[in-house]
């Protein structure tokens, strides 16, 4: 290890999803022109580790990644199923890979932005920089920005609860023609619940490929051999295939929780994406979530205020408290919240609801879809016990 500390005027740790989009809008605006920005990772970003998808309305500036979409979706529960056209809505898919080399390719034609494959090992904030400590090097800057998340970032405490958004998926590729891929299956509650909140999630690329997912909202990861079997339940049950092969895989968990982790920025370390607290509450949808804060964090650099008053906390995130506090105490009774958002109300009023596009009148006509004792109960124990 080097022991000269190097200085950049910005840290940047982690290029996920966040690190690459702040990088880009960063190698996008002259305003950064003059600035050195480090961008450190790990891992080298070139495979495909994931599949992001999000809804929008119209074109977006994803466009030109995104490799399929969807313009209807389907809901199913026991005794209930419904397709839904979504429009003005597009369900659209993005491959990881294929976002990673899009924004480091526009790094790479920046010579202020230098990436660097390291594994972060600490980073501390000393009283007038931060200092990261990586296994080659030390770095030192006024502004880090951190996307490596830990669920030790909120399991420490109980005011709220941490549940998780947890899945296996399988992409397969069948030998008969066996799916609509004009339709996405958003949900299907129709698998037993065991005592959680579980669903399949399916996307078909074509009639004879698809990404089929086991997803629980829970507070605890099942054995790998759980996911595995409910996929292959399913899949030869519910979809009736019989023969098919895996082509990928994808885990994932991601935080379900409304614990403020803008707790953990101090005055030169500033946390974004997952480990921000980006990832939507109740859903763990976390791509859009963060393309849209990325331009108020430009904007907050360029006016040079301090990185520790950058708040995202609107009123959505008390709605998001209560559907988790529901889940957390109530988690068998998942589907018969969601069935019945999606017997009363419409996707795109969901989605609005859920993108945080709502008037306050458009999110009560929402929320009274939801079982309501179960509501109120939960909102009365959060005023009275003032939590
Ligand atoms: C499999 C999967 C599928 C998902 N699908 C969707 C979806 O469809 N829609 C949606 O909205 N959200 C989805 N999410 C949630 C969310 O969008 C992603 O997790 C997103 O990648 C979060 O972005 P991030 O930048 O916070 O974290 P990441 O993208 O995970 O980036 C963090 C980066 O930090 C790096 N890192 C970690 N530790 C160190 C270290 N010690 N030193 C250096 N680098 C380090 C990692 O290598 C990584 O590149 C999904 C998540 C997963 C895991």
């Amino acid at each position: 290890m080097s022991n000269q500390t190097i200085h950049y005027d910005y840290i940047i740790i982690g290029a996920g999803a966040a690190g690459l989009m702040l990088a880009k809008a960063m190698s996008l605006d002259s305003f950064f022109d003059r600035s050195s920005i480090l961008l450190l990772d790990k891992d080298s970003k070139t495979t495909n580790d994931r599949t992001w998808c999000f809804w929008e309305k119209g074109k977006g500036s994803f466009d030109h990644l995104v490799s399929k979409d969807w313009k209807h979706i389907q809901f199913a529960a026991k005794g209930f199923s419904k397709d839904y056209d979504i429009a003005p809505f597009t369900y659209k898919m993005v491959k990881g890979l294929d976002f990673y080399e899009d924004a480091l390719n526009y790094i790479s034609t920046k010579s202020n932005i230098h990436f660097k494959i390291e594994e972060v090992l600490s980073i501390e904030d000393k009283n007038e920089f931060a200092l990261i400590t990586t296994q080659n090097q030390t770095y030192s800057s006024k502004k880090v920005f951190n996307s490596m998340f830990s669920y030790d970032m909120a399991n420490h405490q109980t005011k709220y609860p941490v549940l998780q958004q947890h899945f296996l998926g399988w992409k397969i590729k069948t030998d008969q023609s066996v799916f609509d891929k004009n339709k996405a299956t958003f949900m299907d509650f129709s698998v037993p619940q065991k005592g959680n909140t579980r669903f399949m999630y399916v996307l078909p690329f074509s009639d004879n490929e698809a990404l089929v997912e086991y997803t629980l909202f829970s507070k605890d990861l099942l054995p790998k051999a759980e996911y595995k079997a409910a996929l292959t339940t399913y899949i030869s049950e519910n979809l009736q295939i019989k023969n098919f092969e895996i082509v990928e895989t994808e885990f994932g968990s991601i935080p379900m929780t409304c614990y403020p982790f803008s707790k953990n920025n101090s005055r030169h370390i500033y946390h974004i994406g997952t480990a921000g607290g980006w990832a939507k509450p109740s859903t763990g949808y976390a791509f859009m979530s963060t393309a849209r804060k990325i331009p108020f964090l430009i904007h907050h650099l360029k006016t040079n205020k301090p990185l520790n008053i950058l708040e995202f906390k609107n009123r959505f995130w008390y709605y998001d408290l209560i559907l988790l506090d529901v889940l957390a105490k109530n988690n068998s009774q998942g589907h018969s919240i969601f069935t019945s958002i999606f017997r009363k109300r419409s996707p795109q009023l969901l989605f609005n609801f859920l993108g945080e596009n709502t008037s306050l009148r458009e999110e009560l006509y929402f929320v009274w879809s939801c079982p309501k004792w179960l509501f109120i109960k939960n909102l009365l124990i959060r005023i009275l016990h003032k939590k």
